[in-house]
């Protein structure tokens, strides 16, 4: 019988679950943990019969996210993080174990570098970047103890395409395993697990997400390597809130028709700054796959324009560091993304004070180009 006490009451008032009929959408489990009615119950969440019981292990919301970027991504498995690096992380340790060697692509984003140049020593792991560009370099740097190669499947900010094909062929006559960042590109444009890649991470703060609310990652791969990765989550606390993981979810079923629109505008204003003379350069990949090329354009501005008033012209766009969101945005890299860089290492990717990477949204495709292309007339000196 229920107390008439308050305090005893006011934590004991709940809706009866069983009651409820099915919601169209799925509810936030927004628990740490899960109730059992008796302690056989409890015994069969160990048996494998119930398949929650604390939300750091396992919840629906991380569950429906991590299963909906697997189908998508035609994986076995996937895993929910908190971000994308953790899901880096996470990938990473699945794979190699102290006194282990990865080989990794030199122009990965800022933070992985970051990540495998100044941390993966401390997990005992050693770590060798070299340009992918050109296979020969990464089979000349696979050692007796090279367990993983790693790279993106569209880099960051130059958007060179990787040769994942040649790279899943040169893992496999090594006997290595593959993980592939596929932020970028994201599921609509690219599944590397259908060209042999054993792991694709995703930052979903970017398309997958979609709308700049949401920090989240999602490792997919093979099952034995996902159980692996998985532990790791638990164990370092990697986990993804139920309700990061359900504003994921929700902005993951737009993923398709942003990306479309998304693709097309940048399609559209690489080929309008291509025809500009105040622009050097434009980076746009010719080829990512049949439903287009991303909806990234990287620029080099001319010397004719003034960086700082170029910035200040931007009207509606506005400087965020950060890409993949509904509206369109720039930012700067040297100054964000790959700030932690040496000048000597920035030097050798290409990154100098003059590139400035555009995030491409949803509006109107001549609003998006007129608006650069007026900031470039009021920056020309
Ligand atoms: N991978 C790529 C390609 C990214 O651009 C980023 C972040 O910008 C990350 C990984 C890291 O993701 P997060 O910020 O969600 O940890």
């Amino acid at each position: 019988m229920m107390s008439s006490s308050f305090d005893t009451k006011v934590v004991h008032q709940k809706l009866n679950q069983k009651q409820v009929q099915n919601s169209k959408n799925t509810p936030i489990y927004q628990s740490t943990a899960f109730t059992f009615e008796d302690l056989d119950h409890l015994e069969s969440y160990y048996e494998g019969d119930v398949p929650y019981l604390y939300s750091r292990e396992r919840n629906p919301n991380t569950d429906e996210l991590s299963q909906t970027i697997a189908a998508l991504e035609e994986a076995e498995a996937g895993v929910a993080t908190s971000s994308g690096m953790s899901a880096i992380l996470a990938g990473i340790l699945a794979v190699a174990s102290p006194g282990d060697h990865i080989v990794a692509a030199d122009d990965v984003y800022g933070g992985t570098h970051k990540l495998l140049n100044a941390e993966l020593d401390t997990f005992g792991i050693e770590v060798t970047m070299v340009s992918f560009r050109d296979l020969e370099n990464v089979q000349q740097a696979i050692k007796e103890n090279t367990m993983l190669l790693y790279t993106e499947s569209v880099s960051n900010p130059f958007l060179r395409v990787e040769n994942v094909e040649g790279l899943v062929q040169l893992a496999k006559d090594h006997g290595l395993a593959t993980m592939v960042d596929n932020t970028f590109a994201t599921p609509y444009l690219l599944q590397p697990v259908l060209k042999g890649v054993d792991l694709v991470v995703h930052s979903a703060t970017k398309y997958i997400g979609g709308h700049s609310d949401v920090t989240s990652g999602v490792l997919v791969g093979k099952e034995n390597l996902i159980q692996k990765a998985t532990q790791k989550v638990v164990t370092l606390g990697a986990n993804l809130s139920p309700f990061e993981a359900w504003l994921t979810q929700r902005g993951a079923k737009t993923l398709g028709l942003r990306m479309k629109q998304q693709s097309g505008n940048a399609k559209a204003l690489a080929s309008a700054l291509e025809e500009n003379d105040l622009v050097q350069q434009v980076y746009y990949p010719k080829f990512v796959s049949e439903r287009g090329n991303g909806a990234i354009v990287t620029i080099e501005l001319g010397q004719q324009v003034n960086v700082e008033t170029f910035f200040k012209s931007l009207g509606w766009v506005k400087i965020a560091p950060t890409l993949a969101g509904v509206e369109t945005t720039v930012s700067y890299p040297i100054r964000t993304s790959h700030r932690a860089l040496s000048d000597a290492q920035r030097e050798q990717i290409g990154i100098n004070s003059r590139v400035i990477r555009l995030s491409i949204g949803i509006e109107e495709t001549n609003d998006i180009i007129q608006q650069f292309e007026e900031a470039l007339k009021q920056s020309s000196e």
